[in-house]
């Protein structure tokens, strides 16, 4: 009992100087990352990247290539590099600014991997092993459920806390994950000082976005399913051919059916791409039991290939100049490294790490 009283007084003490520390922190940081595993898709368009565009102007934000996240299910790094510029060009492409947000790569600011190690003794196995992706990843890998792959969320708490952020840009897929970022922030300041603020899934829509595929099974996704899904980088021919594969029937029969749900899927991606009035038109088109899925289909095609086609076109370009998305990384880095190394401070006070 005495040893504890001797350590809350103790820590007590550096809390003043944290809070010099910290004092300058701004509130309404902003975080989120991306893993290189792959061409990035209409689903991390609409669920993370427009969100990034828009905070950008608003926010300090800090954007990350999770190139160590990867690593939990891609050990192979032949195609790592590559994937990380890619990622890079087409977030760049999408309108991510780096003058206005820190854009660098997770590996080049090793506190993280810091944060990651103070926070795994915060983190109870029976908690890490009931999390929906840790389960679903390792039935689908069943000869690599290593370590890293369980303690997925604790690197992405430490991303974001690293930061001190508050607000974070993702897809619906990502709520429980943040849920326990928000239980290992309020561990640490309950434990040790509270440093850290509770980070927000945040969508400037209200809810939050989930990207379905073209099948009407599950969502959009870099790996899985990929001819249902529609990657930024397809060329016009591709985007065509898959929204017309999009899985749907003969039409309703009758007047005001319910309607099925991979309907309802084609209905969400329109509402991403097309105008209110097509929407109203096509709507009203299945409540009155008369849609034509092929017309609609084709429209929706043309503009996915009107969205897509621009975004493709800029980050083709990026991808060439690699000096200049070796330097957008950079210059990432640096600013990111500066917030990580002065809330590390911070966390080796606050632990009583500081002899
Ligand atoms: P990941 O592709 O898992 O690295 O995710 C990067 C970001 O994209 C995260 O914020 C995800 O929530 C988001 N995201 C990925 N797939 C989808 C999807 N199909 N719908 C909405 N958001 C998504």
């Amino acid at each position: 009992m005495k040893k504890t009283g001797f350590r809350f007084n103790y820590l007590r003490r550096n809390i003043t100087n944290m809070n010099e520390l910290l004092i300058s922190t701004p509130k309404n940081i902003v975080m989120s990352g991306i893993r290189p595993t792959g061409f990035l898709h209409l689903g991390n368009y609409f669920g993370a990247i427009r969100n990034y565009v828009k905070m950008q102007n608003e926010f300090e934000c800090y954007f990350m290539v999770a190139d160590l996240h990867s690593l939990t299910t891609h050990p192979d790094t032949k195609e790592l590099k590559q994937n990380v510029y890619r990622v890079v060009a087409e977030n760049i492409a999408c309108g991510l600014d780096p003058d206005k947000a820190s854009f660098y790569c997770q590996s080049h600011v090793r506190e993280t991997s810091e944060l990651y190690l103070y926070l795994n003794m915060l983190a109870y196995m029976g908690e890490l092993e009931k999390t929906v992706t840790f389960k679903d990843k390792a039935r689908q890998n069943p000869d690599n459920i290593n370590a890293g792959l369980l303690t997925y969320p604790v690197l992405q708490a430490a991303d974001i806390l690293l930061h001190r952020a508050g607000y974070i840009p993702v897809g619906k897929d990502q709520e429980q994950h943040l849920e326990m970022a928000r239980t290992f922030a309020n561990r640490f300041n309950r434990r040790y000082a509270n440093i850290f603020p509770e980070p927000k899934a945040f969508n400037y829509n209200v809810e939050l976005v989930k990207v379905p595929s073209l099948d009407g099974t599950g969502k959009m996704s870099k790996s899985e399913n990929q001819a249902a899904t529609l990657y930024l980088a397809d060329d016009d021919i591709t985007i065509r051919k898959k929204v017309m594969k999009a899985k749907t029937d003969n039409g309703p029969t009758e007047k005001n059916t319910v309607m099925p749900d991979y309907i309802e899927n084609i209905f969400a991606l329109m509402k991403l791409v097309c105008s209110s009035d097509k929407i109203e038109k096509y709507t009203a088109d299945f409540n009155n039991a008369t849609i034509r899925y092929g017309d609609l289909k084709k429209e929706l095609g043309e503009d996915m290939v009107n969205f897509i086609a621009p975004i493709r076109l800029r980050a083709k370009d990026l991808l060439g100049d690699e000096k200049k998305l070796k330097e957008i990384m950079e210059q990432g880095a640096e600013k990111a490294n500066k917030s990580a190394k002065a809330t590390m401070v911070a966390v080796r006070e606050a632990m009583g790490l500081n002899y």
